[in-house]
């Protein structure tokens, strides 16, 4: 059947998910099993979305609200802006894939870099557009070698920031710098789905931006307010670019009950204040016991950590799976000597530790 398919899918290699809890327990036959993978919160979801979630469940005979006039309203309020500046996403990963398919002509490139996101390529690739990739700079994007990169075809520039996996960031000045110098006709989406977590005084406020330059923000729900699962984020923008974004997505693709959990979540400051927290001790405990261990990393500025483990990640994964902690391994992203590792509780911490010291 293989004549049937489109080229660009018969070459593509799928997203490798981190492995579900469940799976492992089953195939190893383990009882206690952490999953460090996803960059998940591990404090579960927000309360206050759980309970809006709850007060929800008797509506589901009904579609949800295609124009997501609540959540709009409300995140327009907080962000003071319009809500047309917004566009709702079943997670900001179906946002990437409106985004190419609103811009991106077949005959045109995108650029990134070559170790961030992976879904940037995988869903460029999908479309069968072009996917150019500079080198990271010590871990870095390398926003000198992206601009290099820009051509006449070129339609888009993906940045998450902070990267993912490394966990490093672009400065304001560095964004700002790209920006002066980036062609009118190029549009740069900026994938912050990390934000929450930054405790730095040079990131960017890239809202600011989005007034004078083709930039779209790209926010999500999975991270620091938990809601992973139930599959939500948004995109922030000029109308200009947002209301074609609005025409090419589904009708329905944000669910009834992401969409009222979003909205209580955004009030949920104690939450998001105990998640902050829970992260940045999580880390530190995590940062002084790689020290002594003699181990290193790259320093991060989100809720997960990219470990130089001196040999196989692949193995080092693997035996960590079989001791019950799930991590990642980086092999995808092209990084063979390295796992990344997310923030877990105090417990999944320590228990992360005790294996690894035992590995290495
Ligand atoms: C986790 C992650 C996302 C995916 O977010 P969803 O809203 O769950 O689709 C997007 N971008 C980056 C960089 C991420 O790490």
């Amino acid at each position: 059947m293989k004549e049937l398919v489109r080229k660009n899918i018969l070459n593509l290699t799928p997203y490798v998910a981190g492995k579900p809890i469940e799976e492992t327990k089953r195939q190893l036959g383990l009882k206690k099993v952490v999953k460090l993978a996803s960059n998940e919160n591990p404090l579960g979801p927000s309360p206050k979305a759980i309970e809006a979630i709850k007060k929800n469940l008797g509506d589901l005979n009904r579609y949800p609200d295609s124009s997501g006039f609540y959540l709009k309203r409300k995140l327009a309020k907080s962000f003071d802006l319009d809500p047309t500046n917004f566009v709702l996403g079943n997670g900001s990963d179906e946002l990437i894939d409106i985004i190419l398919k609103t811009f991106v002509e077949p005959d045109e490139n995108i650029v990134t870099a070559d170790v961030t996101f992976l879904e940037y390529e995988i869903l460029a690739n999908v479309l069968g557009c072009k996917v150019k990739k500079a080198p990271l700079k010590y871990f870095k994007y390398d926003l000198g070698a992206i601009r290099k990169l820009i051509d006449a075809k070129t339609k888009l520039v993906f940045i998450a920031n902070p990267n993912n996996p490394t966990g490093t960031y672009a400065t304001r000045y560095e964004m700002e710098d790209f920006l002066k110098d980036l062609p009118d006709d190029v549009i740069l989406v900026v994938d912050e789905a990390y934000d929450t977590f930054i405790d730095v005084d040079d990131f960017p406020v890239s809202l600011k931006y989005i007034k004078n330059k083709a930039v779209l923000i790209l926010k999500t729900f999975s991270k620091a307010f938990g809601l992973a699962g139930l599959r939500i984020g948004y995109a922030v923008g000029q109308a200009g670019l947002t209301s074609y974004m609005e025409k090419a997505r589904q009708p329905f693709n944000v669910n009834l009950l992401a969409q009222a959990a979003a909205i209580a979540a955004l009030d949920d400051k104690e939450f998001l204040k105990k998640t902050r927290r829970t992260v940045l001790e999580g880390k530190n405990y995590i940062y002084d016991s790689l020290n002594s261990l003699g181990v290193s990393y790259v320093p991060s500025v989100t809720n997960f950590i990219l470990i130089d483990v001196g040999r196989d990640g692949a193995d080092v994964f693997n035996r960590m799976l079989n001791r019950g902690v799930i991590v990642r391994d980086m092999k995808q992203y092209g990084l063979k000597n390295f796992i990344r590792v997310t923030i877990g509780t105090r417990k999944e911490n320590e228990r992360f530790i005790k294996v690894i010291k035992k590995i290495l």
